[in-house]
């Protein structure tokens, strides 16, 4: 057989992005919506399909969605731009502010995807761990940007796996101590009720970075967006693929954008979920529980691969940080159904319980 040429060498340290997605019971691994988008929002979407030019090339900036959004937000619709899930839009932004002999300041532990995009693109990454209780260390971050050789920053709020808020005042901060682009990436913004909105006005150095996968239950349709100055949004649109969201996402994300009043009881039972999960797991004495203001809890626990184990061999699938660094011991928890949240706390009662007694208990 011919043997075929290495890819560039970029490639050689990265490993494909596994989700690690098996099927299950409880699905608690990925953050999503629990609820599928009700039946109404189903039959609209339904409709609307019947009439779809499929034979047509998709509007390349989804202009329709993206007026939507940008009325919604008190902005025009040139400082918006949808991409083909969050994660298009993040590889963009390392395409567009990264590159070789570029730069980019990143927090970990944190996504991952933003380290992955950043070698891709022959980017330097700089990293500024974050504390023992995953908190930014601020100090450290100014300093670092104080040098002057940053091109872009991701600060995550709240921070997925580790769940908390950044602070605001350290972000208004940092947005002025730098020319930096600095992404807010808000994929959680529903469940803290928090947002950067009000500091694009002042800098135009800022994107916000939203999702319909998490709080508006469309993981499946991949649909994300930026909120950002005009000149910062055209550079975007450089080098995005022209017809990377499809027509079906746009009509699709333009259905549940205009119905987005319809997810409010959904999302106050998600937060309810996620204090209720996170009082009973404070319970517990063998987990460590870190405070949440997303829709998923991260937890610390002896052996915790062995944990991860026991609770997928009771029907309950959660993330697996354990072998991540600085997560060590770590899982991570997506709120579920009051039905799943129960089933859970009975898994991990249960994995706890063989601990303290053995198996033949
Ligand atoms: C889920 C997520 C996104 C976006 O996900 P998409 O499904 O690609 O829209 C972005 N950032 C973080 C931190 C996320 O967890």
């Amino acid at each position: 057989m011919q043997t075929y040429r290495k890819p560039n060498g970029r490639l050689e340290g990265l490993e494909p992005y596994d989700p690690k997605y098996l099927p299950a019971e409880c699905m608690m691994s990925a953050n999503e919506n629990p609820s599928n988008i009700d039946e109404d929002i189903q039959i609209q979407i339904r409709k609307r399909m019947k009439s779809l030019q499929f034979n047509r090339y998709p509007d390349p900036l989804a202009n329709k969605l993206r007026t939507a959004i940008a009325n919604a937000n008190g902005l025009e619709k040139e400082n918006i731009l949808i991409g083909n899930g969050g994660d298009e839009l993040l590889f963009n932004f390392a395409l567009a502010w990264g590159g070789p002999g570029r730069k980019f300041l990143n927090v970990p532990p944190t996504f991952s995807v933003y380290e992955n995009n950043a070698l891709l693109t022959g980017t330097e990454v700089v990293n500024i761990p974050r504390k023992e209780d995953f908190s930014i260390d601020q100090e450290a971050v100014l300093e670092r940007v104080a040098q002057g050789d940053i091109d872009y920053i991701i600060i995550t709020s709240p921070n997925n796996p580790t769940g908390q808020l950044a602070d605001e005042g350290f972000i208004s901060t940092l947005l002025s101590s730098t020319d930096a682009l600095v992404m807010v990436d808000e994929a959680y913004g529903e469940f803290s009720r928090t947002t950067m909105r009000p500091y694009l006005a002042m800098h135009k150095n800022l994107v916000l970075l939203r999702t319909f996968s998490k709080a508006f239950a469309l993981a499946g349709v991949r649909l994300g967006y930026i909120l950002a100055h005009e000149d910062v949004i055209r550079e975007f649109i450089k080098v995005r693929q022209p017809y990377s969201v499809d027509a079906i996402s746009q009509m699709v994300g333009l259905t549940v954008f205009e119905n987005r009043a319809r997810f409010s009881n959904d999302i106050a039972d998600i937060i309810d979920g996620r204090d209720y999960l996170f009082g009973r797991l404070s319970e517990m004495e063998e987990l460590t529980v870190f405070p949440s203001d997303s829709n998923f809890i991260l937890v610390r626990v002896d052996d915790a691969h062995e944990m991860w184990e026991g609770l997928y061999k009771r029907g309950v699938l959660v993330r697996d940080f354990s072998h991540s660094a600085g997560l060590e011991n770590c899982l991570r928890i997506s709120v579920g159904t009051p039905e799943e949240n129960e089933k859970l706390i009975s898994a991990i009662q249960a994995v706890l319980k063989e601990r303290r007694f053995g198996d033949g208990f």
